[in-house]
């Protein structure tokens, strides 16, 4: 994995239809100086905010950063991005309330990424090592963080959906193709809990070009890969620790978890781990 920190060499940016709330957002990407972070920026609203985990929280369907009315949804997928390509340090901006979702895959972030292109600097990057066995859970789901090297994550999931059922995905960052395994899982979301989101507001603009929408005897696109809801969930678990700003060293495995699980295991790597 990437032991140095990183920016951008020059500006990115990509506008699509905002799933959630509506009308066009621009994603932009623009570099930062080494050490300042991953900086988030409502150009809309004229506010900026350390996209960390003190600024985040675990909203509905996805994670969001920032205060109030100016909270961006879907921070996820882009976090899971700039981890992928080792990048520490950016300004990321939209002009309305959510990051686009694009396909529902983090392959549209990534080419961003790589259109902007990482300028790598001889600065180190600090990981966060997992000293002791660490546990987020609630009565059905788990997420724990455990010591040893090197890294991995793996997730898996049981949905009671006759299109779904169990899967298992794993990842490991040394030895891994994140783009060959991971980049092309898209969101899923079944057919009653996109109704019921609509039915929410929370659902404004979304079509099955945003993710892979799952009726009780079809899909409507089958995935590319095998196992790839429980990889899409790898990715959003990743984006979330991604929260932390820094490098993971240990092993982590998500049952059936979402975002609140995620965020609750991020604070609890804060409060226990250090650096090495
Ligand atoms: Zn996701």
């Amino acid at each position: 994995m990437h032991r140095t920190r990183a920016t951008l060499h020059k500006e990115a940016f990509a506008t699509a239809t905002g799933v959630r709330f509506g009308g066009e957002v621009t994603l932009r990407l623009a570099p930062a100086e080494i050490g300042e972070g991953i900086v988030l920026e409502r150009t809309d609203l004229g506010a900026r905010w350390p996209l960390d985990l003190e600024h985040s929280a675990a909203g509905p369907g996805c994670s969001t950063s920032g205060e109030g009315e100016a909270a961006v949804h879907f921070v996820e997928h882009l976090l899971a991005a700039l981890w992928a390509r080792g990048v520490s340090d950016c300004v990321v901006s939209v002009n309305g309330r959510e990051i686009p979702l694009f396909d529902g895959s983090v392959r549209p972030v990534l080419a961003l990424i790589d259109a902007a292109g990482v300028a790598r600097s001889q600065e180190p990057q600090q990981p966060l090592v997992i000293e002791q066995p660490l546990l987020s859970s609630d009565e059905e789901r788990a997420v724990c963080a455990l010591p040893g090297r090197p890294t991995s994550y793996a997730y898996a999931l049981s949905y009671q959906h006759p299109m779904i059922g169990r899967q298992f995905a794993s990842f490991h960052p040394d030895s891994d193709d994140f783009d060959a395994q991971l980049a092309a899982a898209r969101t899923f979301i079944t057919i009653e809990e996109a109704e019921q989101a609509q039915k929410a507001g929370l659902l404004a603009a979304g079509s099955e070009e945003n993710c892979i929408v799952i009726h009780r005897d079809r899909v409507s696109q089958p995935p590319e890969l095998p196992g790839a809801y429980a990889r899409h969930k790898l990715v959003d678990m990743i984006g979330d620790l991604y929260l932390l700003g820094r490098p993971l060293v240990g092993h982590f495995f998500g049952f059936y978890t979402g975002h609140q699980q995620n965020h609750g295991i991020a604070r609890e790597i804060l409060r226990w781990c250090g650096g090495e």
